[in-house]
């Protein structure tokens, strides 16, 4: 992966992809305490409303988490806001490409080792490639297996959970780890008390009650961009949504269920622990906010044109 052409956004200049480097006393490698965004920039192809080449999807939103995420770590920041946005387009401009996945991430450097961490500096990194889908394409249509992990999302008082920090991933890792070795495509993680959570990199959506859309509290689970985006949808599309305890089971006997995430997109689930969800395949509500999710990302619906950042 480190062996491409390209370039990176590291501290501030362009570098090319192959020399983006870092030391390996870097502190956040040995402790994990580092904080990062997932992003996607779209091809639009929607002249009438005016928007052509690659846009960025809710950029703004995704930097200011980032920025929340550092603040919640007590992370100072060397860059501004703008800087860090304005980084995300370049990458996407220089490396010319029509649709990609960003990745920025701000870092402690080798100043220093203790976990007093003083004298540290935070670097900041965004790079951005291809990735054109999370799951095999036919998962957007037919849904995944999926299965409730052993391990338990992180406690908001273990490890925050407002922050998209490095560390937390680790209880991702674990817990797809453990899915794809059963069999499985994603995880569902509960959350101390053993109520539904969310996936390893994912937020959980049901559908139930002849259509009333539920989806956990923001309690232990990340505060997904794209679970925003499909609230939104809903609500423009006149469905209920409420936010509340789930239980598995609940899972189990949904109409239909679905997962959101800037990877993942809008992803139906179409078995949980062995158990088919509502007729095992892809629900209508679902399809519905899946396409309408689409539509937006590509620039063909004319609602929330402030979500699409042109990167050219
Ligand atoms: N939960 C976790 C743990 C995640 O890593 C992600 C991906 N960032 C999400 C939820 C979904 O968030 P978003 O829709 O902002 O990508």
């Amino acid at each position: 992966f480190a062996d491409r052409d390209g370039v990176i956004w590291f501290d501030g200049e362009l570098v090319p992809w192959r020399e983006a480097k870092t030391h390996v006393l870097t502190h956040t490698l040995h402790y994990g305490l580092g904080v990062f965004e997932g992003v996607r920039a779209y091809a639009t192809d929607c002249p009438e409303l005016g928007r052509s080449g690659p846009c960025i999807f809710r950029l703004q939103e995704h930097t200011d988490r980032l920025f929340r995420s550092a603040h919640i770590l007590g992370m100072k920041m060397p860059w501004t806001k703008d800087v860090i946005s304005e980084a995300q387009k370049t990458v996407v401009r220089e490396n010319n490409l029509s649709e990609a996945y960003l990745r920025p991430m701000c870092f402690y450097g080798s100043e220093g080792m203790g976990l007093r961490a003083e004298n540290l500096k935070t670097h900041c990194i965004v790079a951005a490639w291809e990735w054109p889908s999370y799951m095999s394409p036919e998962a957007k249509e037919l849904g995944i297996k999926i299965r409730t992990s052993s391990y338990t999302r992180h406690h908001v008082n273990i490890t925050m959970c407002k922050a998209k920090a490095n560390g937390n991933y680790i209880n991702s890792m674990l817990a797809l780890k453990e899915a794809l070795d059963s069999g499985c495509e994603e995880a569902l993680l509960l959350d101390n008390e053993g109520y539904v959570a969310e996936g390893s990199g994912e937020n959980i959506f049901i559908v139930k009650d002849d259509g009333i859309i539920y989806t956990p509290e923001l309690t232990s689970c990340l505060e997904g961009i794209t679970r925003d985006t499909i609230i939104r949808f809903a609500n423009e599309l006149g469905l209920e949504v409420r936010e509340k305890r789930i239980t598995r089971d609940e899972v189990y006997v949904a109409e239909e269920a679905f997962f959101t995430g800037t990877a993942a997109e809008v992803l139906p689930i179409r078995e949980h622990d062995g158990r088919a969800i509502g007729s095992g395949k892809r629900g209508p509500i679902t399809e519905k906010l899946q396409t309408m999710y689409f539509e937006q990302v590509k620039g063909r619906r004319e609602q929330w044109p402030e979500w699409l950042t042109p990167a050219r």
